[in-house]
């Protein structure tokens, strides 16, 4: 096949912010370090993008959720320093560990019993103490298999580190008895939420994931936190419809004026949700486009009313602020990340 046309759907990642929040984050982390959560390609951006700029800012430690994400990090990064949280569910998972030389969280005592019998090796440990999603429950330190585990992370979760409430001590009074009753060489709490929470929470790495992109989970990482994602679409036709004409499916946008609007190559396929129906906007230069109706699968119209130039082939930014769209279309600055597409063309900025 020849080389592809140009796309007319861009994320640009900003590595030099991405680098900047890993070390504020390493920062406000003190005397632990910061490693980073690049599990679903990195929140969304783009694992060749985003590992890279975090293993040359520093960070020597990574997280990915399945074993089908470590050889594109792996192709960045030593593969000692992947640790894989979903940890080892059946044989294959065990001799990949081994093959590849990425680490087991271990989450249970099957899990435990199953690495142990196929040769074992250093592994990380993921103890429950409160999300009640995935770990090891507290009821089971004790286990022998767990005790014979060789733990170079001990871990846990935390549920609500976004919120100030009795669980975020509670999870960490329960994490500290799981360090005094077990032997490991570093120990880890702390999500991006949980690195301002203060120093009980930080053991020896921090593992933040969503304000290394840009998110803020807490208002205290508000002014510590660059965006990193940007989106820019093209125009794809530019139109004048007369007051009475619907702009969309089902015509839930009506003009009541005469209106210049244009159609731009960003759809629901992409991650941009039929939340953004009647919400949100698009802009040129600094002036505001009003998005208009409802989000098609591949396309989007917005109102260029104020800005008469734009022509088709145009780029337009996407107003992508992550807690004010989260705000407008209640998904959370987690799924607005990591809803975004493959017809995205991902490069640094
Ligand atoms: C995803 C994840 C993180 C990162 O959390 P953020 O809230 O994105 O900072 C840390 N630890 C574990 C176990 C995770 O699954």
């Amino acid at each position: 096949m020849p080389d592809k046309p140009p796309a007319t759907l861009r994320l640009r990642v900003d590595t030099g912010a991405l680098a900047a929040n890993w070390r504020a984050l390493d920062a406000l982390s003190g005397k632990a370090a910061a490693g980073a959560a690049v599990k679903a390609d990195g929140y969304g951006l783009g694992v060749d993008l985003v590992v890279p700029a975090l293993r040359d800012a520093g960070c020597r430690d990574f997280f990915v959720a399945h074993w089908s994400e470590v050889e594109p990090v792996a192709d960045h990064v030593d593969p000692q320093s992947i640790s894989v949280l979903h940890g080892p569910l059946g044989e294959e998972d065990v001799r990949y560990a081994h093959a590849s030389g990425a680490k087991p969280v271990v989450n249970s005592v099957p899990q435990a019993r199953r690495w142990l019998d196929a040769g074992g090796g250093p592994c990380d440990l993921m103890v429950d103490t409160g999300i009640n999603r995935l770990g090891l429950p507290m009821a089971e330190i004790g286990d022998e298999a767990i005790g014979r585990l060789d733990i170079d992370l001990l871990m846990s979760h935390l549920a609500s580190a976004d919120e100030d409430i009795a669980l975020n001590e509670a999870q960490c009074a329960r994490w500290n008895e799981a360090k005094a009753a077990l032997d490991w060489r570093r120990s880890s709490l702390a999500n991006s939420a949980g690195i301002v929470l203060g120093q009980a929470f930080h053991g020896e790495l921090t593992r933040p994931g969503l304000s290394l992109y840009g998110g803020i989970p807490r208002r205290e990482l508000a002014d510590r936190v660059r965006p990193v994602a940007m989106l820019e679409c093209a125009i794809m036709q530019v139109r004048d419809i007369a007051p009475g004409e619907g702009v969309g499916y089902n015509s839930v946008f009506v003009a009541e004026r005469p209106m210049r609007v244009a159609t731009v190559a960003l759809g629901y396929a992409d991650g941009f949700l039929r939340a953004w129906t009647g919400k949100g906007s698009m802009t040129s230069n600094g002036r505001n486009l009003p998005i208009l109706g409802r989000v098609s699968m591949d396309m989007t119209v917005v109102d260029i009313g104020n800005a008469a130039d734009l022509r088709e082939g145009d780029w337009l930014q996407v107003a992508y602020d992550l807690p004010e769209a989260s705000a407008a279309t209640g998904l959370s600055q987690y799924e607005l990340l990591t809803l975004l597409g493959d017809r995205f063309d991902r490069a640094k900025r």
